[in-house]
């Protein structure tokens, strides 16, 4: 008896069990999600987040930035960090080109030069409302007073430009994910840079993804790969050989590349090496993501949310529904699915759905419902293993009851046969009439008989109460039995029986189940092929087995059969409708006779074309349960 799965259980009860049993999973799969979303995943998710970055191709800047580079070169040139002085020199430069803004991001009070000097450049800087002065520094309200520098850089007014990690919130991996665009209302100076091509960002209110934070409202950086905003070297300004009108218009960053302070650089989705990326290469992305307005956008927590307890209630369904495997391709193939959607989303439109819970979940559910499952169907296979003891028990007894009865019947069936030999014998007394009516009850007696003597068989069959008597025999002499027997019932048809017999050796085998075989063979060769057709037995040695062949010229057996014909009780649709009696255990017990034999016994038919069957015995000794 084959076990139903769960699936097609639920699908044979009815509406409102199968309602219930829905709802139940849906709620149960809502649970786990709330469970799952007590856990935080920011380490994972944010891995995840990284990984869209890095994984992006198509990848544009806004163009309007450049950055210059005080390097280890520049250092070199000029014996030391390039001061006030040389300072001035370039920003006259610069802003002879006409920048939008130019924006140093380095302590500037710490270059050398004279006094003289470094008025000149302060006054310089603080005389052109384009020139910004960035700090790290974020002071609260009221103590805006540390925006400004000692003497005589006091006229400057600085803007603050933090660097933002994940330091103690989020992830805490300290890469630098998210900006400040306000800190207590004022206004951080990637936005006021921002504004200078995208105005309404000035309002952080038409920031994409803004989000408040404490006393802060952020965004998310739309990351660049290192290296996407063109940079010169300080010392490249300094010696000319740079094209200055490459400047026109832009926002110029100039700060330090030494490799000497970790302040000057972040970690960064791309890498988290300490100089992953540079502070005014930050700057660069704060600033360009605000011009493009393209923050990354995190989806509402419902999205999220609905998300999480879709993919829960899929993973309980499949658990509950289908096969180990198909299950585990179904759920990988949704996950993988719903990653690859997350990551187009995520590439296409800068939204963000947090794919680390609803991930989690589709393994957490299936792996927790698994045990669930295994339970139930321990339990249901018991129930079955048990009404399958139950079934074979009255299988076995049905069979014994039929051998009993065949038995008793066998006695009162061979009086009957004797008594018609007796009849039949007397050739005076009988009427036509009576003489058919005689000849009549012994056709049917026979066919009693033969029919009694399958149903023993199959009883013996199943109590595996059949014996071998082995017996070494021309396999010839048992097909010629067979077919001589069988003469007079092809002559009531006009069938010819062709026997093509090649000479073979002996082999060993139990006669009288051969016989038994081979008769049926002929049997059903006369009984359902049409009147005046031919019969083709034939034997011969093969290799090393005895090969022996049935073929008529018959009705043949539908494709669709071909395998069912050796099964116990089975009639062909065809022959059903038909007068042709039989048990269908003729074949079954051939079947049986012959694999005992370690034989084999198989046919070959086509539909209206006639059949052929092959009996196949090996021909050592050995081969032979003796
Ligand atoms: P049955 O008592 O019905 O003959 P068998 O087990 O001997 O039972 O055969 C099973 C079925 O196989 C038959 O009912 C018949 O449909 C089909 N069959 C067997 N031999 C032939 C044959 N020579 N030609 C066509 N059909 C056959």
């Amino acid at each position: 008896m084959k076990l139903p799965s769960p699936f097609e259980e639920i699908a044979n009860s009815s509406k409102p069990a199968q309602y219930r049993v829905y709802a139940i999973r849906a709620v149960l799969a809502m649970i786990m999600a709330a469970l799952i979303a007590q856990i935080n995943l920011d380490y994972l998710e944010s891995w995840l987040y990284d990984f869209r970055i890095r994984s992006e191709v198509l990848q544009r800047t806004s163009g309007k930035i450049e950055l210059v580079y005080i390097k280890p070169s520049t250092i070199q040139i000029f014996k030391g960090q390039p001061n006030a002085k040389d300072q001035s020199a370039i920003l006259h430069n610069l802003l002879a080109a006409e920048p939008r803004a130019i924006v140093y991001d380095f302590p500037i009070e710490q270059a050398q030069g004279s006094e003289e000097d470094k008025s000149e450049w302060a006054q310089l800087i603080s005389s052109h409302s384009n020139v910004f002065v960035a700090t790290p520094d974020t002071p609260l309200k009221g103590e805006e007073r540390s925006l400004y520098l000692p003497i005589p850089y006091d006229s400057i007014r600085m803007v603050s430009a933090p660097k933002t990690s994940d330091t103690i919130n989020f992830a805490k991996d300290r890469v630098t994910r998210r900006m400040l665009l306000s800190y207590q209302g004022a206004t951080m100076l990637p936005v006021t840079l921002a504004a200078l091509y995208n105005p309404e960002v000035q309002n952080p209110e038409n920031i994409r993804g803004h989000f408040d934070f404490y006393d802060t409202t952020q965004s998310f950086i739309d990351f660049r790969r290192p290296g996407s905003f063109p940079s010169a070297a300080f010392d490249d300004l300094a010696n000319g050989s740079v094209d200055w009108s490459r400047y026109k218009d832009k926002i110029v960053i100039i700060g330090t590349d030494l490799n000497t302070s970790e302040a000057d650089y972040i970690l960064t989705p791309y890498s988290r090496i300490p100089s992953a990326m540079t502070r005014i290469e930050m700057q660069a992305n704060m600033t360009d993501t605000l011009i493009r307005n393209s923050s990354p956008l995190r989806m509402p927590h419902y999205v999220n949310w609905i998300l999480l307890t879709l993919i829960s209630i899929l993973a309980i369904q499949i658990v509950l529904s289908m096969s180990p495997a198909m299950g585990l391709v179904i759920l990988v193939g949704t996950l993988f699915s719903f990653s690859a959607i997350s990551f187009a989303l995520f590439w296409l439109f800068g939204w963000w759905i947090t794919m680390a819970a609803p991930l989690l979940a589709g393994f957490l559910v299936y792996y927790f419902f698994i045990p669930y499952r295994l339970i139930i169907e321990n339990r249901r296979s018991w129930e079955y293993y048990q009404k399958n003891k139950l079934l074979s028990q009255v299988e076995e007894l049905k069979t014994n009851f039929i051998s009993m009865m065949s038995h008793d019947l066998k006695t009162p069936i061979a009086r009957i046969q004797g008594m018609t030999d007796v009849i039949l014998s007397d050739q005076v007394t009988l009427s036509p009439q009576q003489r058919e009516a005689v000849d009549t009850i012994k056709q049917s007696s026979d066919d009693l008989l033969k029919f009694i003597s399958s149903i023993l068989n199959y009883g013996k069959i199943q109590s595996e109460g059949v014996e071998l008597h082995m017996q070494t025999k021309d396999i010839n002499t048992v097909l010629q039995e067979v077919i001589r027997k069988h003469e007079f019932l092809a002559k009531v048809k006009r069938i010819q029986i062709v026997s093509e017999l090649e000479p073979l050796f002996p082999i060993r085998m139990d006669p009288d189940l051969m016989r038994q075989v081979l008769s049926n063979l002929v049997e059903n060769a006369i009984k359902y092929s049409p009147d005046d057709t031919k019969i083709l037995v034939t034997s011969e040695e093969k290799a090393d087995r005895v090969v022996i062949q049935v073929s008529d010229q018959g009705p043949g057996i539908p494709e669709d059969e071909l395998n069912n014909i050796f099964m116990k009780f089975f009639r062909s649709k065809n022959v059903k409708s038909t007068q042709i009696k039989g048990s269908g255990l003729g074949l079954y017990l051939a079947k049986y006779f012959t694999e005992l034999h370690k034989g084999k016994i198989f046919v070959e038919s086509k539909d209206g074309k006639g059949s052929t069957f092959t009996v196949e015995l090996p021909m050592e000794q050995g081969g032979v349960n003796a």
